[in-house]
């Protein structure tokens, strides 16, 4: 049994808590503010934030250009603005992205001798210290390391990891959410019951990351099944009752896919997303079928996928399948010349060996081609 467990960032739950906790968010006298363009400022995190670093007399300048995958060239040119302001922590604000981002930021602003893809090599020096602040219930990013960025001109995502990245307080307030559309609610949930499931297959899974993983996708399974059979008119309403619990599961499927990492639907999915525009959960989750149905064909794939869907969902794993495709809603035609675009850029990822079935290139290739041709 594996009972190991480590994670040096500190969770800070609860409505008004960035508000509650002013000493644990102003923890230098200068930082940058990483955000993307509207939503920091939309859902009320970014006044709350300047709020207690006004009150702290901590300087501070917004850093605003963070779009959805965000670029090694933009959290470089973010690095940039860190180190000549003087910044000595990051404020990341936002989904993925900017969390994401915010990592990258804090470790170009440390070593600013590196050109922007040595962020990938190892020997960096200690990132500046993160706060993270998430406005989406999904990526997890605000409780590991990983930050994931797309390669200028080349439509390709890479996982930065680094023991510097993580942050050191997240503030979980499910406030930021509230305005979060519904298929982005349902794509960020989707995301993290992706990285429930696929972590809870991983050899790498450990007593701790399973129960979060099992916590996680039960909170996340219950909330879909209740959004998919809500009434329209009902939705808002339901959505502001699920909130504060998507939110948490979201943070435990970060810490589970920590530990665990994630499986073969990451990087499947990354190619919907860059090329055809599927956001990342729903990206994820479209795979979902051939996930499950490749992992039963070995005994310990089927065992683990019994014990996670009964246990989670209480339903069996062909039935969770389903429905998760379902809600991710993908449609799209591919070519075949797509699809060996897509398998050149991801057939190499090492997610692959996360899992108990372990694909090949032909069987993502006859994937790609059931379901998108
Ligand atoms: P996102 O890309 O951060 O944001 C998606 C969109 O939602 C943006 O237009 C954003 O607007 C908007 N938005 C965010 N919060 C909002 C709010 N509260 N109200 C209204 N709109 C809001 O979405 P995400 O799904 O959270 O993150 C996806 C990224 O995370 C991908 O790059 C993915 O690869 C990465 N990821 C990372 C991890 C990890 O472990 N680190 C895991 C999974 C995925 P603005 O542009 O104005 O902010
Ligand atoms: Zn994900």
């Amino acid at each position: 049994m594996n009972f190991s467990f480590y994670l040096p960032t500190e969770l800070i739950s609860g409505y008004n808590s960035v508000l509650d906790n002013g000493d644990k968010l102003a923890i230098g006298k200068k930082c940058v503010i990483v955000c993307g363009r509207n939503s920091a400022k939309q859902c009320g995190a970014l006044d709350d934030v300047t709020r207690v670093l006004d009150e702290k007399n901590v300087g501070y300048v917004v850093y605003n250009k963070i779009t959805e995958n965000p670029l090694v060239s933009v959290c470089y040119e973010g690095g940039q603005v860190a180190s000549e302001f003087g910044a000595d922590f990051i404020i990341a604000i936002g989904g993925g992205s900017p969390l994401d981002a915010g990592k990258a930021i804090a470790a170009y602003a440390a070593n600013s001798e590196i050109s922007p893809l040595d962020i990938f090599g190892s020997g960096l020096k200690q990132s500046l210290p993160i706060i993270a602040i998430p406005t989406t219930a999904g990526t997890g990013s605000e409780s590991n390391r990983y930050s994931i960025l797309t390669i200028d001109g080349k439509n390709i995502k890479k996982s930065f990891k680094s023991k510097y990245s993580y942050p050191k307080c997240s503030f979980l307030d499910s406030k930021y959410t509230n305005s979060l559309p519904l298929s982005y609610t349902v794509s960020t949930a989707l995301d993290t019951f992706c990285h429930c499931i696929e972590s809870y297959l991983s050899p790498k899974a450990t007593e701790i990351s399973k129960m979060l993983s099992i916590y996680g996708g039960g909170i996340i399974y219950k909330a879909l099944k209740k959004i998919d059979s809500t009434d329209k008119s009902d939705m808002d309403t339901v959505l502001l009752s699920l909130r504060e619990g998507l939110m948490c599961a979201a943070s435990a499927g970060g810490i589970a896919i920590d530990i665990a990492g994630t499986g073969s639907n990451h990087p499947l999915g990354y190619n919907l997303t860059m090329y055809n525009n599927i956001p990342h959960g729903k990206a994820c989750g479209a795979f979902m079928g051939e996930y499950v149905s490749y992992n039963k064909r070995v005994d310990e794939g089927k065992k683990l996928l019994d014990e996670f869907s009964l246990s989670a969902c209480g339903e069996d794993a062909d039935s969770v399948a389903n429905f998760i495709v379902k809600m991710s809603g993908v449609n799209v035609k591919l070519t075949d010349e797509e699809i060996e675009l897509y398998l050149d850029n991801v057939s190499g990822a090492l997610n692959y060996q996360n899992s108990p079935y372990v694909i090949n290139k032909e069987e993502m290739k006859a994937i790609y081609k059931k379901l998108f041709s």
